[in-house]
């Protein structure tokens, strides 16, 4: 990205014509108003950084090394050529390498520094050897121009591969999209170059194509800084929904969004005719728990029996806390007789669970009421019966399983373990 700076100041020296005056406003322009976009990206960027979000840091740096190099490159003639030519498109080439770490990391993929770092240097010498062995822009021109290409593939190779599941895809594509589109820009103006002759130096750069080229190149980085604050948006909307819909200590998810899931299942039962059953869970005497061993220990009950219990149940259940040592499972497309010997299973295993940690060791058990959705039933209502269930199975001594019959619009059946 930005290749429009490699061999932007050997205009300065070619264009000191009537025309050139002309053109050197056009670059001028270019570069001020990339400058200004890099900073303000950066700028907008420093908002985000205490977002935690992976990746922002890295963006934010590929901004600043935009920044940092126009200057350079703007100083060409001014200042030796090694600084404005070698160091400057250096620091562009590092800008494009922290853009692509920025997505590797933001998909939690590896930064690969140990190839930008060497892929860099390689390009180093190459610009040097292209301005002191052999004095030629075309050829360093397309050296940067490869590599931008080459970065700009990984960053839209890197997002799309590597997009998290169940994430609006918009944001993912757009970014991508954006980078293949430039990619296809630089190679391009590498190519264009290249195939210019030597001696037409002086005129290239006055050319249309090398202007919508060199504009495309300005606008690259800016445009793919937005690209990545909507995904670093997308990310803190998606932790925020993340926080909000599971509870913090057992990662069980919050009573809320069960609340949301079991209305959605409620409709795909009625509409498909498959059973649907409700569990309420509640550890046993659980105060004496926390009196013996402690509220960290209790705590750590309650994470172990929530991880003990999302292993053994299966993709489209959801377990959820519904407050304090309660929690409810929802089982789609299961019946009160699957739905027995999936509770029957769990006080079973709970019974047998023994949490050991720096508190001592613990056994517990679990008591559990399960009801059936009947056609036309509200989730409430549902819950009341399972919870009904429950209490009546606390009442005939604990660590058992008691069903809410649906036969009978009030009765309950013992269906002790
Ligand atoms: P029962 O068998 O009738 O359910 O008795 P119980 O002691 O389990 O029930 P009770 O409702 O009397 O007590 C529940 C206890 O759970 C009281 C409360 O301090 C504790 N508790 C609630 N939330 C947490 C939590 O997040 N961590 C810990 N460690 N304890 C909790
Ligand atoms: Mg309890
Ligand atoms: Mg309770």
């Amino acid at each position: 990205m930005n290749q429009v700076f490699a061999g932007a100041a050997d205009y300065n020296r070619y264009s000191t014509t009537q025309s050139g005056s002309q053109s050197m406003l056009t670059l001028a322009s270019i570069l001020t108003t990339t400058a200004l976009l890099s900073l303000a990206m950066a700028i907008v960027l420093g908002s985000l950084l205490r977002s935690n979000v992976a990746g922002v840091q890295e963006w934010f740096a590929s901004n600043l090394m935009v920044v940092i190099s126009l200057p350079l490159l703007a100083l060409r003639d001014l200042i030796p050529d090694f600084i404005s030519i070698v160091i400057a498109n250096s620091v562009l080439a590092l800008a494009a390498a922290y853009y692509y770490v920025g997505c590797a990391r933001f998909v939690g993929r590896p930064s690969r520094w140990g190839l930008l770092i060497t892929t860099i240097a390689v390009l180093a010498v190459g610009l040097v050897i292209w301005r002191y062995a052999v004095n030629s822009i075309p050829v360093r021109v397309l050296i940067m121009t490869t590599f931008f290409t080459l970065v700009c593939i990984s960053a839209a190779v890197v997002l799309l591969r590597h997009r998290p599941p169940h994430r609006n895809p918009y944001n993912y594509w757009f970014a991508a999209c954006l980078a293949l589109i430039f990619a296809v820009c630089q190679l391009t103006r590498g190519i264009y170059f290249i195939t210019l002759d030597q001696p037409s130096n002086t005129m290239m750069f006055d050319t249309f194509w090398n202007i919508v080229l060199m504009v495309i190149g300005a606008v690259t980085l800016p445009t793919m800084t937005m690209a990545a604050v909507m995904l670093t948006h997308d990310a803190m909307l998606a932790n925020l929904e993340d926080a909000a819909n599971h509870d913090h200590l057992t990662e069980a998810l919050s009573r809320k969004r069960l609340e949301a899931v079991a209305r959605e299942q409620i409709l795909r039962a009625g509409k498909f005719g498959r059973p649907l059953s409700l569990l309420i869970i509640d550890l046993d005497h659980f105060k004496r728990i926390n009196d013996t061993f402690g509220h960290a220990g209790g705590d750590e009950v309650l994470r172990e029996f929530a991880r003990m219990t999302r292993a053994s149940l299966r993709d489209g259940d959801a377990l959820g806390r519904l407050g304090g040592e309660e929690f409810g499972i929802l089982l789609p497309n299961t019946d009160t007789a699957g739905a027995l010997a999936i509770a029957r299973r769990l006080r079973e295993d709970s019974e047998r669970h023994l949490i050991s940690g720096t508190f001592g060791e613990c056994h517990y058990s679990i008591s559990i009421g399960i009801a059936t959705w009947r056609e036309g039933e509200s989730f409430d209502r549902l819950s009341i019966r399972a919870d009904r269930a429950l209490y009546t199975a606390k009442n005939a001594g604990r660590n058992r399983v008691l069903v809410d019959e649906h036969a009978g619009a009030d009765s309950l059946a013992p269906a002790a373990a």
